[in-house]
């Protein structure tokens, strides 16, 4: 595990702030529809983030499918130490990058999900593939291992989830959900709206 140095800390950004501050990220540059990259819009990252601060669990976090890094990045901004799951080199480097231009400390693990061990987490937070496209592997591998590594999980899923959550994470427990909307852009051929709205749910899943 990296060390973390120079890390601002700033549990008190307010949620706004963080928004405006993750807008200036990049994103997928050339996404890849078999690994589901839809990156998380800086409104639901900041509030998914901001949840997390307000019920004190970002100490040590993952971010399972870091994708560009926003989640991992949004943490590190409000102070936790961040750590971030990949399996895409090119998404790797945008997140390297991102972490730069923000200017905090993000650790960023080249990796299957599936198969790497994290010590010592106290949260993940993850927007994982919803399981559309094989080549992912779907929610239920990000779900299996993030319950596993830490012991409350913040994770965003398809409207209409919960019976299959609540199932498949038992014994841990599904502790809340918000429900909300992700703005998605035409970014895959098959993407027949310039934009169309998704709705979805963020749950807080407890482990302990
Ligand atoms: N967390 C980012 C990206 C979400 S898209 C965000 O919120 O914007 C899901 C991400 O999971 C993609 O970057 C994809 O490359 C990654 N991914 C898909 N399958 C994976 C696997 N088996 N192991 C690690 N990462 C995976």
């Amino acid at each position: 595990m990296a060390t973390f140095v120079n890390r601002p800390f700033d549990p008190g950004m307010k949620q706004r702030q963080l928004e405006i501050r993750l807008q200036g990220l990049e994103g997928f540059s050339q996404p890849s529809s078999r690994l589901e990259q839809y990156a998380t819009p800086p409104s639901l990252a900041a509030e998914l983030l901001h949840l997390a601060a307000l019920h004190g669990d970002l100490g040590q976090i993952a971010d399972l499918g870091c994708g560009t890094g926003i989640l991992a990045i949004g943490a590190a901004l409000l102070g936790a130490r961040a750590v971030g799951v990949e399996i895409d080199p090119l998404a790797i480097s945008h997140a390297r990058r991102n972490a730069a231009l923000a200017g905090v400390e993000v650790d960023i693990v080249r990796g299957d999900v599936s198969s790497i061990w994290l010590r010592d987490m106290d949260a993940v937070v993850m927007n994982p593939p919803f399981g559309a496209q094989l080549a992912s592997r779907g929610d239920r591998i990000f779900l299996k291992k993030a319950i596993q590594l830490a012991p409350v999980v913040y994770s965003i899923h398809n409207a209409g989830s919960e019976g299959f959550i609540r199932k498949f994470v038992a014994p841990a427990r599904v502790d809340r959900v918000w429900r909300g909307s992700l703005p998605i852009k035409r970014c895959f051929a098959f993407h027949r709206q310039e934009c169309m709205e998704l709705e979805v749910e963020l749950y807080r899943i407890v482990c302990k």
